[in-house]
Parts: C-alpha cells; sequence; structure tokens
C-alpha cells in the first residue's frame, strides 16, 4: 500500500569530526520518533561507521534507516550515497578509506566517536574524514551505482563543499538520482533555480539533535527502501515526491 512517508536523508552522528557529541544513536533515533520522521540516512564525512548502531537504536522506535555515507569527492564536492543494506555501505566505505588519506587532529577538526546503540564509546576513528578523498564526483557516483545506491548532490544551495559551489555547474553527464537543498532555501526557490531534470530532497543535514527533522522529504511510496525513493524520483508506478 503506498503512503506518504517522511523521510530526513541525512543526519550525522559523533563520528562526524564536526558533529555535536550527542548525536548518538539513541538520541538521533528518539528524536526522529518526536519530529515523526519515519526514515533516516545516516550520512557520516566518508564513513558509515556508526550505522550499525543506529540500525539497532532505531528499531526501537521502529524508524527505517538508510545506510549512508557524506563523501567528499577530490573537487571537495559532498556527495551523499544511501543503501538499504548495511554490507554495501560498509563496502563503499572500504573504497573511500584505500582513497582517504591523512589523520584526525582531533583538537583542530574534533573527535570521531565510534559508538554502540547505547552510546558506549568503541573506538576512536583515526582517520581524516573531514578530508577530501582522491576520487573524483565521476568515480564518486559512479562506485555508488555499481553498489546499486543512491547518489544525491548535497546541499546543492550552498557555497561551501556543494556541487554548484565547487565546480559551477552539474556536470551533463553525471548520473545523479537527485539534489538536495538545505534547510536554508525553500523548495519553490530551489526549483525555479535548479535544473528541473532532477528532483530535490530537502533534507536537515543536521550535526546537532534538535536540527533532526528541520528539513525533510514526503514521499509517497510503500516502504523506506532505495527502491521505491528511486521510483518515486521517477515519478514511476504511483510513487511520487509530496511537496
Ligand atoms: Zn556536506
Ligand atoms: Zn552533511
Amino acid at each position: 500500500m503506498l503512503r506518504a512517508l517522511k523521510a530526513d536523508l541525512h543526519i550525522h552522528t559523533c563520528l562526524s569530526p564536526c558533529a555535536d557529541l550527542k548525536m548518538s544513536p539513541l538520541a538521533i533515533a528518539e528524536q526522529a520518533k518526536i519530529k515523526e520522521i519515519d526514515i533516516i540516512g545516516i550520512c557520516d564525512h566518508n564513513s558509515a561507521e556508526n550505522v550499525p548502531a543506529l540500525i539497532k537504536a532505531a528499531n526501537k522506535y521502529k524508524i527505517c534507516v538508510l545506510p549512508g555515507l557524506e563523501i567528499t569527492s577530490q573537487e571537495e564536492v559532498h556527495i551523499l550515497a544511501l543503501f538499504n543494506e548495511l554490507k554495501p555501505a560498509l563496502r563503499l566505505q572500504e573504497i573511500i578509506y584505500d582513497n582517504l588519506p591523512g589523520e584526525n587532529d582531533e583538537d583542530t577538526f574534533g573527535m570521531q566517536v565510534v559508538v554502540n546503540h547505547k552510546g558506549e564509546v568503541l573506538r576512536f576513528n583515526k582517520k581524516l574524514l573531514i578530508g577530501a578523498s582522491t576520487l573524483t564526483v565521476e568515480d564518486v557516483v559512479q562506485t555508488i551505482h555499481s553498489l546499486n545506491g543512491l547518489a544525491i548532490a548535497a546541499h546543492i544551495d550552498r557555497e561551501g563543499f556543494s556541487l554548484i559551489g565547487q565546480l559551477g555547474f552539474i556536470p551533463e553527464h553525471l548520473e545523479l538520482d537527485a539534489l538536495e537543498i538545505s534547510p536554508l532555501i525553500s523548495y519553490e526557490e530551489a526549483s525555479n533555480k535548479f535544473d528541473p531534470n532532477y528532483p530535490i530532497t530537502c533534507s536537515s543535514d543536521a550535526h546537532f539533535i534538535g536540527d533532526i527533522g528541520k528539513s525533510f522529504t514526503t514521499f509517497y511510496i510503500e516502504e523506506g527502501t532505495t527502491e521505491e525513493i528511486k521510483k518515486a524520483f521517477l515519478n514511476k508506478e504511483g510513487r511520487k515526491i509530496i511537496h
């Protein structure tokens, strides 16, 4: 049965050095419940190490978690990768890690905490997650698709770390599934400003608990899977985005 499901597809956890340490799996899941969000995308910078804990924590609240990463390309463009399952997200993480130089400096960038579902510290990630990978935007999008994921250009309206901000345009041959806009711009403004051939998602890019669900996309779909979301992007079989 098709129904309206609210999705915030871009949420960081305490693993992202720039995110609040209070972004624990339970706190995120609880806040999503409060904001009546049905589907959350967990997209830490260049990593998916806190996704397993999120899946476990969100289970209690019956919130669907899409494993994801926010990848930084060589050009310093942020691209979201979203999957149905943990396995391809971890495979992508492996590929990114192999192409991500540098080591984190906690004093400069912040801590990168890997936790369990109770929020207990398992380890500190030492990679420079805030840094850029050596993969180009094209490589990133291709790799995401080779693993059956969705590739979405993050916060396209922002100057910093967005496809348009960094490159000045959307490369024609780039097979993006959608463009994401930040809470700083309305859907109406964005649909006038950006290429109408791309579907637009609205997400919070939450780094703090209170920001979860600040912006969201309502999908008219059967369930929270990337296949259903893809159909909504393409307006297939009655699936759509409700604006
Ligand atoms: Zn970003
Ligand atoms: Zn982000």
